[in-house]
């Protein structure tokens, strides 16, 4: 599957890959021209973009499984159902090039303005929009500047033909996972999928981080949608020369855990600003070698306040989890106060967010509508809650970022005292069905990620 802007070399190089393998080849685009007997131009002129859109994703929905070579229009993968169907079984190749460059190959077209901005304008901007999701989407990227079809063409099969990385690289990184602790299973699964050079690489880098559910939920869904795709452990004591390590091995994306959510920002080439605020990176895309960093854990915490209203919220703990927890909270209209057992680490947090702060002891003096524990206390066996069950007031809204065991004893006190609660299992779901989007472009249904740690 070919993505990229218009005038990226989608049809002419489908066309090549098509002549060279004696493939099937299909153009999205044309494809709605036939089907609705219309140029795409007349298309946006009756029905705007919404409503191509919607063409497009029932012509895109129709695609027979064997279809070969496709091509698909600039913006056909901005709508996360598209990116699922199209995304099944196929390698995502994203052709780019400089807005320059675009400009000159397609300013004589009769396309019309998506925004009503000057030609160079409009491709920069809707360039700048697209490119992070073309980016989650790509499995590859090929610069087609000076290339012809065919050569672009070529350097797509050599791909195919050769693997996505260096023999050697993969083999090396291989070595140094096989040295840690990772379960037996995995040990032979790795060794089977040794020489599979077409494999993406995923995993999850932390020390320790072996406790992780995530490779097995990834390694489901990379099943589910037909991915080329292994996720595994990375446990590494150093961020920055574990990074050093990945180029030329496939490794695609990672999840980042303790201790390196904020010792890795220094490796990465770009960071989204919400990643900035929070000073934590919990999600890094590899793409052309490149790596940015997002930070997911804020948007675990959110999504689940959906339709929570209140004042103020406390925050118990001052660590990463607490900055995203304040984060998310400010967002939805609370004034946080972080009350942790380090004042100091409560000062360093508040300073970004303005919050009031105290120790643990304080939690009387405050009446919140929302609680966060941000913790582990309550963790595994541990029985003890982080504030006294005293301090809990019907109507309240305790949330538990820990959530191992899923009923913790702060949630089973909180119920007792009549708050209603949300589980850290909530969390956990909702920042990895975000972290799954911006590694693989899919938006998979909260239900399934249910079902899977279920
Ligand atoms: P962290 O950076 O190490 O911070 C831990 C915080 O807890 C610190 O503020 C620390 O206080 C405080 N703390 C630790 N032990 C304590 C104790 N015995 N008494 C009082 N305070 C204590 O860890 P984190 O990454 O923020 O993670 C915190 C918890 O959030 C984890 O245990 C994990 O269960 C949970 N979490 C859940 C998810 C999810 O998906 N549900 C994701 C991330 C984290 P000091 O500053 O005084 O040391």
């Amino acid at each position: 599957m070919l993505i990229g802007y218009r005038g990226t070399g989608k049809s002419s190089i489908g066309k090549a890959l098509s002549r060279m393998t004696g493939q099937g080849y299909l153009d999205t685009d044309q494809l709605i021209e036939d089907v609705t007997g219309k140029k795409i131009s007349q298309i946006f002129e009756s029905e705007g973009e919404a409503g191509f859109r919607e063409i497009e994703q029932h012509v895109i929905a129709r695609i027979p499984s064997d279809a070969g070579i496709i091509s698909t229009g600039g913006g056909a993968v901005i709508r996360p159902v598209n990116v699922r169907m199209l995304r099944m079984n196929s390698l995502v190749i994203l052709l780019n090039t400089s807005p320059e460059v675009i400009f000159n190959r397609i300013h004589k077209s009769d396309r019309p303005s998506l925004t009503g901005l000057s030609p160079r304008e409009e491709i920069e901007q809707v360039l700048k929009e697209r490119m992070p999701i073309y980016r989650s989407v790509a499995d590859i990227v090929i610069d087609t500047t000076i290339t012809t079809p065919e050569e672009a063409a070529k350097q797509i099969l050599n791909l195919i033909e050769n693997g996505i990385c260096v023999p050697d690289k993969r083999k090396e990184l291989f070595a140094s996972v096989m040295k840690t602790a990772i379960p037996s299973g995995e040990k032979i699964h790795l060794k089977k999928i040794s020489g599979d050079y077409d494999i993406f690489l995923y995993g999850i880098l932390g020390y320790p981080c072996m406790h992780s559910k995530s490779p097995g939920i990834y390694n489901h869904l990379f099943a589910d949608y037909g991915m080329p795709a292994h996720y595994t452990w990375f446990e590494h004591k150093d961020p920055g020369r574990f990074l050093s390590l990945l180029p030329g091995t496939g490794v695609r994306g990672l999840s980042v855990t303790i201790p390196h959510k904020e010792t890795v920002i220094p490796y990465l080439d770009e960071i989204k600003h919400d990643a900035e605020s929070i000073g934590a990176v919990n999600t890094i895309l590899i793409q052309d070698d490149k790596k940015y960093g997002f930070n997911t854990d804020w948007k675990g915490i959110y999504r689940p306040l959906e339709g929570t209203h209140g004042d103020t919220a406390v925050i118990l703990g001052a660590g990463g989890a607490a900055a995203a927890a304040v984060y998310a909270v400010s967002m939805r209209g609370f004034t946080p106060v972080i009350l942790n057992r380090t004042p100091e680490r409560a000062e360093h947090l508040a300073r970004k967010s303005g919050a009031e702060i105290g120790t643990l002891a304080d939690i009387g003096k405050y009446h919140p509508d929302l609680l966060i524990n941000a913790t582990p206390i309550g963790m595994g066996s541990d029985p003890h809650t982080p504030i006294p069950p005293s301090a809990l007031e019907p109507g309240m809204k305790v949330f538990d970022l820990v959530y191992t065991p899923r009923d913790t004893p702060l949630l089973q006190a909180a119920l007792a005292s009549g708050c209603s609660v949300i589980p850290g299992t909530e969390m956990f779901i909702h920042q990895l069905a975000e972290q799954f989007r911006i590694l693989t472009g899919i938006e998979t249904p909260i239900s399934r990620l249910r079902e899977i740690l279920a």
